[in-house]
């Protein structure tokens, strides 16, 4: 049985315009034989030195994924599960095949294209990225990660290159509603997940199903730790750091891991009008206070952590009420937890001060944490090689937002590549990247995955 979910979506069929696509993008591939000496037929073209992809067709494919969920606005609203999210796995399946992948979709959903390899022993090496967005997202975000795994794909056919190890090319499902996808790879998907209901208005559960997974069995997706030569990742920055210093590419040192408290300021609660200025405990000045703090030391300390109360409340919140009490969040985030630990002491102790400058007690009650997935450093080395082979300018950077990567390290090594973000913005319609800049990321990722094969 053949499994279309489209048939009783109510969403148009997009058979039609699919087809035009796929011959639109049949045509970009050169033909294999030369029209003016029918014989003997051309030779295979060799891969350019340093290896490069097709830029332009690149760029075109990014252009097809529009056709599913782009806005007016420039913007892309693929939500995971939604109509749009299949007719675009559909058309990213119909390009691996034309690269002569085997395509399948795991137990997860996930969409696989897999390449064997010259080596039966050799595991595989793994390419790939997300095509679902946020509502009123942008079209590049995870996009230009699954293009260049695709565009790679249909380079290395194109000139028969022959890797040691089996390629594989994975398009994570539901990666903006919590890595669903790559999570399930790793078993991190716990049970009562699977009745959240997305921004598509179905549960993971009925998503997974639709796709073309079996929630019930989604324990067997899971993959062992050690199964894969490696992971390597393209995704456009989604901050200001290459844009900024005009650097074309980002080797990611890691994704940063992420620790969240509840702050609790508690003061004296009093009269607004008869209360006078030498006799408060204000909740809410000693929050001031705590806030410039934690400003302070995350400025102040050496290194790239970041730090931030990003929600506070006073109570009762009366105009004439001198507040008692005020409720915060503090998360701090770095490549290390160490260091992480480190910035929070040292919040800690301001807290103290701020205490007793007031007069109030300063309670902090950690409810999150994420842990860092540094990259790997083999990877690291792999990846500026590749940029300084091509002459491309790169710099190490971390990665503030989570992705895909994160959850892949848990099998194996890992390695990120980021391109410029026009702005910094993204999770907008107004997520921009150069179609140069796009091409760049995917040439350093060609030349890492041959570099990690052993070929070049
Ligand atoms: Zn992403």
């Amino acid at each position: 049985m053949t499994f279309d979910p489209l048939l009783n979506s109510g969403y148009p069929h997009p058979r039609r315009g699919f087809l035009k696509v796929a011959a639109a993008l049949a045509a970009t591939l050169p033909s294999r034989i030369s029209v003016r000496s029918p014989t003997p037929p051309a030779p295979t073209p060799p891969l350019p030195q340093p290896p490069r992809v097709d830029g332009q067709r690149l760029n075109a494919i990014l252009g097809v994924f529009r056709q599913f969920g782009g806005t007016d606005d420039g913007g892309t609203t693929r939500l995971a599960y939604s109509a749009v999210d299949i007719a675009g796995r559909r058309y990213a399946a119909e390009a691996m095949e034309q690269s002569g992948l085997e395509v399948s979709t795991d137990l997860a959903a996930n969409l696989i294209g897999r390449r064997p390899g010259t080596d039966p022993e050799a595991l595989p090496v793994i390419i790939g990225s997300h095509m679902d967005t946020v509502p009123g997202g942008g079209s590049y975000d995870g996009q230009v990660g699954v293009a260049s795994a695709l565009e790679i794909a249909l380079t290395l056919h194109h000139h028969r290159v022959e890797l040691r190890h089996p390629l594989e090319i994975v398009i994570f499902q539901n990666e903006e509603g919590g890595k669903t996808g790559s999570r399930a790879l790793v078993g991190r998907v716990e049970p009562h997940e699977l009745d959240i209901v997305t921004a598509s208005g179905l549960t993971i559960r009925d998503g997974i199903a639709r796709l073309g997974g079996d929630p019930a069995r989604l324990d067997e997706a899971r993959r062992d730790p050690g199964s894969m030569a490696g992971f390597l990742e393209l995704h456009i920055e989604q901050g200001a750091v290459l844009a900024a210093a005009g650097i074309q590419i980002g080797v990611v040192e890691g994704i940063v891991g992420i620790r969240r408290w509840n702050v609790t300021v508690r003061g004296a609660q009093n009269h607004a009008g008869t209360t006078p200025m030498n006799q408060r405990r204000d909740a809410l000045v000693a929050a001031a206070d705590f806030i410039r703090a934690v400003n302070d030391v995350a400025t102040n300390t050496e290194g790239r952590q970041v730090a931030t109360v990003g929600r506070i409340e006073a109570v009762p919140g009366a105009p004439n009420v001198v507040p008692g009490e005020v409720r915060a969040t503090l998360e701090i985030r770095d490549l290390e937890m160490e260091k992480i630990g480190r910035v929070f002491d040292e919040v800690e102790s301001r807290a103290r001060q701020v205490g007793e400058d007031h007069e109030v007690t300063i309670e902090l009650d950690r409810f999150y944490e994420s842990l860092a997935a540094p990259t790997e450093p083999r990877f690291r080395d792999i990846i500026e090689a590749s940029a300084e082979a091509l002459g491309y300018t790169h710099v190490r950077m971390p990665s503030g937002a989570g992705h895909d990567a994160q959850s892949m390290a848990e099998l194996g090594p890992v390695g990120m590549i980021f391109v410029s973000s026009r702005d910094g913005i993204s999770h907008s319609p107004q997520e921009y990247t150069a179609p140069e800049d796009i091409a760049r990321g995917a040439d350093v990722l060609l030349g890492a995955v041959l570099a990690l094969d052993g070929v070049g």
